[in-house]
């Protein structure tokens, strides 16, 4: 059986510390500058599971970056770059024949910026400060 990126394996991996670099993916370098830690990283997993007819594929259709802002650490803003893949539906009947690796839960939404923890933590201070922006700043 192969272990699918939002499945299997990467669901199965014991409870790891609160870190930047997302279950299910293996670090490539870490840029470390005056304001901005960057993380680079890439999926482990050889498979995807088709978001349509669920069949695993290990077919990659093509590659490209994601760029997403995660929670500041030590003054510096924590920039993931992380490689994300488009596979082909292996079901030729199927109604799409390529689909987008999603990222796992914790860490995006499909179309988002930020990880879900910097976003929850925009929400909070918006709820805070009641929607004015630039308050406490008098
Ligand atoms: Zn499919």
């Amino acid at each position: 059986m192969v272990g699918c990126c939002h499945r299997g394996s990467a669901t199965n991996e014991p409870p790891r510390p609160p870190s930047s670099l997302p279950a299910g993916f293996l670090g490539d370098a870490l840029e470390l500058g005056t304001d901005r830690l960057t993380i680079v990283a890439h999926p482990v997993a050889a498979a995807c599971c088709c978001l349509s007819c669920d069949e695993p594929s290990i077919r990659v259709h093509s590659h490209y970056q994601r760029r997403l802002l995660d929670l500041p650490s030590h003054g510096r803003i924590v920039e993931l770059q992380l490689l994300g893949r488009r596979f082909r539906c292996r079901t030729a009947a199927g109604v799409r024949r390529t689909f987008v690796e999603p990222l796992p839960l914790p860490v995006g939404q499909r179309f988002g910026q930020r990880t879900s923890r910097l976003d929850g933590l925009v929400q909070h201070l918006g709820l805070v400060l009641g929607g004015r922006s630039g308050a406490g700043a008098d």
